[in-house]
């Protein structure tokens, strides 16, 4: 895997050319061409069930396209010599559910990856899970359940747990989704931050604000396609497809 030292300037982190993905005769993504750039935050908006999801899910290879390619840093994930768990590890998930370890404390569920993976000592992994649980404003619940958690804490913890890899990509799959209303914001501001820190992210959400000010580039899925994309400015002012238009209608 190319170094980012080594990255030539103006190299997308991800390129994604000519992806397909059916689940039997469901075409779920037809001939999606996505380029992300280092430090970019790519917004991935649409209706629930147009392929956000798996489109994300082909990026971390949770699953497999049927044809075309996703480039990671240069290096094909569907090449066989490629160590994709290597690649993996540089890439951080957030699920709509949280997914941690519910019978871990906040400080576990950090560190389990890094130090298993051997990325780590114990003491090491640590100290850098503190850093991040600190970053996303629990330092002081390292040594919490998990369960007495709400759910803006949960999340929260699953994007420390995430930058605990080190990774160079975050994906976020509806983050907020699952959480009442009141407490959307304050995982919208960790977001947020860690967008103005220079993580590259693609994120798909309903939040529309967000996408609107914290993308690069905002993208519409359709039933499979990116059906446009564009600067936030362009997409949500003047979009140039009905489909777009119509979509976003429901937001106003
Ligand atoms: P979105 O995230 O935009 O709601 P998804 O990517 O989750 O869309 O799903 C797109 C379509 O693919 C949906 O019709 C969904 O039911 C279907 N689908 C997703 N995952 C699977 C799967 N593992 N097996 C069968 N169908 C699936
Ligand atoms: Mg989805």
């Amino acid at each position: 895997m190319a170094e980012k030292s080594a990255r030539r300037v103006g190299e997308p982190m991800v390129r994604i050319e000519g992806l397909r993905k059916s689940f039997g005769d469901l075409e779920v993504l037809r001939d999606i061409n996505l380029d992300v750039m280092p430090g970019q935050v790519v917004t991935i908006i649409g209706a629930s069930g147009s392929g956000k999801s798996t489109l994300l899910r082909c990026i971390n290879l949770l699953e497999t396209p049927d044809a075309g390619h996703v480039w990671f840093h240069g290096s094909d994930l569907a090449a066989e010599h490629v160590d994709v768990n290597r690649l993996r590890e540089k890439i951080g998930m957030v699920f709509q559910g949280f997914n941690l370890f519910n019978n871990m404390n906040v400080l576990d569920n950090c560190t389990l990856a890094p130090v298993t993976l051997k990325k780590m000592s114990k003491a090491e992994a640590e100290e850098v899970a503190l850093g991040h649980l600190e970053s996303v404003g629990l330092a002081d619940f390292a040594h919490a359940d998990v369960n007495n958690l709400s759910g803006g804490q949960k999340q929260r913890v699953a994007i420390a747990r995430a930058l605990c890899m080190q990774p160079d990509l975050m994906l976020f799959d509806e983050p907020t989704s699952a959480l009442d209303p009141e407490i959307v914001g304050e995982v919208l501001e960790v977001m947020r931050r860690l967008a103005s820190d220079g993580m590259t992210m693609v994120v798909v959400t309903h939040e529309m604000a967000f996408a609107r000010n914290v993308s690069d580039e905002v993208v519409f899925m359709d039933k499979g396609v990116i059906a446009e994309k564009g600067s936030p400015e362009k997409l949500f002012t003047a979009p140039e497809q009905p489909r777009t238009r119509e979509f976003l209608s429901r937001y106003l």
